[in-house]
């Protein structure tokens, strides 16, 4: 994996939920906006995008289920 959350400032508010959910601190609050300032700390998680409340997080890396049929 090698990409990691991105962040559109433009659509940060800065409420900082993501720093709090983050669970390895990679992202943090500078003036106001939420930057990744510890990308190789990110987990992968997605508990940025899914708890910040403007939609300003999209994780590029979200795993995608489908559906296997079974081979006949
Ligand atoms: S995906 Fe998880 S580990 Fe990575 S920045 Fe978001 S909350 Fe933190
Ligand atoms: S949760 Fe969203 S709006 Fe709040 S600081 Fe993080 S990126 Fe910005």
């Amino acid at each position: 994996m090698s990409a990691i959350p991105e962040i559109a400032l433009e659509k940060c508010t800065g409420c900082g939920d993501c720093v709090e959910k983050c669970p390895t601190k990679a992202v943090e609050l500078v003036r106001d906006k939420a930057i990744m300032v510890r990308p190789e700390d990110c987990n992968y998680c997605t508990d940025c995008e899914a708890f910040c409340p403007s939609g300003a997080i999209k994780c590029p890396f979200e795993i995608i289920l489908t559906k296997l049929e079974p081979q006949s």
